[in-house]
C-alpha cells in the first residue's frame, strides 16, 4: 500500500542516502513539503532559526501557515557566526541552513554553523539543492539531516517535481516526518521516484559539465562592461569563496548577476535572451534566466536589477554569446 511503503520510493531512498552518506532518507513530494514537514514536528513554543536570505518559500510557510502555530523564528545573516550564535535560545530546536543560497549565492560554513547547533541541542537541517550530492557532503561538517528538492538537479529534466529529507542518525523529528508521511498521507507518487532515480543515472556527469560551463560564465560576466555585481561562489572575489573552496568540491552552476540600468535594464536582458529560457525552476538539462524579484512579489529581499541564471547543458560559448548579445540590447543606451 504505497501510502506506507513503495518498491520505487524505497529504491530512491536508498540511493540518496548513500550518495549523501546518511543513514536514511525520505521523498516526499516536494522540496517544500519536506521543509513543512520538518517544521510540523516541531513542538508548540519552539524557536527556529533560518537563513535572512532562505529561500522565499520558506519564509512563506511560516508567515502564513506557522504563524498560527506558536512558533517563532529568527532570519539571520548566516555568513556571520557570532550572529547565528548570539541568536540561539534555550527554546532553538531547529537550525536551517541554505548554503549556497538562492538566489544571492551566499555561503554557509556549514562546520561552525553544525556546532553551534549541536552545542544548542538544537538539529540542523542544510538545504543542499543548489549543491547536490556531487558537490556537497553536509554530513562531512556535522549537519544532522540534509534536505534536497529532487525536483531541480537531482531530477534533473524539469519534468517532476520532489523532495528528499536525508538523516545522519535516528532522531525525533526524522521519526516525525516519516509519520506524517505514512499517517499522514505525504507521498511521493511512484512514477514520480522512478523518472528521479533515472536522473541520478547522469547526476555527477550533468553536474561537472554544469559547473564547468558555470565558472566560465561566471569569469565572462564579471568583465561584462554591464554587468555590476556576479554573485559566484567560484570566483575569488565572492564573499564566500574561501568556505565553498573548503566546504565544497566545485562551484556549481547557479548564479545570479545585476545590471547597469536597475530593473527596467535587467528585464529588457531577459526579454532578449534566446537560448536562455525565461521561466523559474533550476537543475535540469536547458538555460533557464529568471527575474527573481517578481517571482518572489512584494517584500522580497532580492534587489531589483538582479537576474538568476541556471546553467544547462549547452555548449558554454553559445551561453556566453546569448549573454553577450542580450546584455547589449539590453543595457546599452
Ligand atoms: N530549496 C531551494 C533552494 C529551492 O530553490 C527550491 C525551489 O526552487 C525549494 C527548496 C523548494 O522546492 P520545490 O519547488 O521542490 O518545492
Amino acid at each position: 500500500y504505497s501510502r506506507e511503503d513503495n518498491p520505487n520510493r524505497r529504491a530512491l531512498e536508498h540511493c540518496l542516502a548513500a550518495l549523501e552518506n546518511g543513514k536514511e532518507a525520505l521523498i516526499l513530494p516536494s522540496g517544500m513539503a519536506v521543509a513543512t514537514a520538518v517544521v510540523q514536528g516541531l513542538e508548540p513554543g519552539d524557536h527556529v532559526i533560518a537563513p535572512d536570505d532562505v529561500y522565499y518559500g520558506f519564509r512563506r510557510i511560516f508567515a502564513e501557515m506557522f504563524s498560527r502555530w506558536s512558533l517563532a523564528v529568527d532570519y539571520v545573516d548566516m555568513t556571520d557566526i557570532d550572529a547565528v550564535g548570539a541568536a540561539v535560545r534555550p527554546s532553538t530546536r531547529l537550525i536551517w541552513i541554505e548554503t549556497p543560497s538562492n538566489p544571492l549565492m551566499h555561503i554557509t560554513d556549514l562546520d561552525a554553523l553544525g556546532r553551534i547547533a549541536r552545542a544548542a541541542n538544537a538539529i540542523s537541517v542544510c538545504d543542499s539543492t543548489f549543491a547536490t550530492p556531487v558537490q556537497q557532503h553536509p554530513f562531512d561538517w556535522k549537519i544532522d539531516m540534509v534536505m534536497h528538492s529532487t525536483t531541480k538537479y537531482i531530477g534533473g529534466h524539469s519534468d517532476v517535481v520532489g523532495g528528499a529529507l536525508i538523516t545522519k542518525y535516528d532522531n525525533y523529528l526524522f521519526e516525525r516526518v516519516r509519520r506524517l508521511q505514512s499517517h499522514g498521507g505525504l507521498v511521493p507518487s511512484p512514477f514520480d521516484c522512478w523518472l528521479t532515480l533515472r536522473g541520478i543515472d547522469t547526476l555527477p556527469y550533468r553536474v561537472r559539465a554544469q559547473s564547468d560551463s558555470g565558472v566560465r560564465i561566471a569569469a565572462f560576466l564579471k568583465d561584462h562592461p554591464t554587468v555590476t555585481a556576479v554573485h559566484y561562489p567560484g570566483l575569488p572575489g565572492h564573499l564566500g569563496h574561501a568556505v565553498a573552496a573548503r566546504q565544497m568540491s566545485g562551484f556549481g552552476g547557479m548564479m545570479s548577476f545585476q545590471v547597469r540600468g536597475s530593473e527596467a535594464a535587467a528585464m529588457k536582458v531577459a526579454a532578449s535572451v534566446r537560448i536562455f529560457t525565461r521561466a523559474t525552476s533550476l537543475g535540469g538539462a536547458h538555460s533557464l534566466i529568471e527575474h527573481r524579484a517578481s517571482v518572489e512579489g512584494p517584500g522580497t529581499k532580492t534587489p531589483s536589477d538582479l537576474l538568476r541564471l541556471s546553467i544547462g547543458l549547452e555548449h558554454y560559448e553559445d551561453l556566453i554569446a546569448d549573454l553577450n548579445q542580450a546584455l547589449e540590447a539590453g543595457c546599452r543606451p
